[in-house]
């Protein structure tokens, strides 16, 4: 039988970070809308730490 889109298995790497729907081919991968959209790589939370400030409100309570 042929189901519809039985090609794409592996949700868009960018469903997370831009709610993209889409499907791809490979995991990880990102589909062809976010790839036009120009979207990039999220950012990864170990790398956030380096270069921007630990917190934007200057708040000292814990
Ligand atoms: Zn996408």
């Amino acid at each position: 039988m042929s189901g519809s889109g039985g090609f794409n298995k592996y949700r868009c790497k960018f469903f997370l970070t831009h709610n993209c729907n889409n499907w791809v081919w490979v995991n990880g991968g990102e589909c062809a809308m976010c790839m036009a959209n120009g979207y990039s790589d999220p950012p990864k939370k170990a790398e956030t730490a380096k270069d921007k400030p630990a917190d934007p409100k200057p708040a000292d309570k814990k």
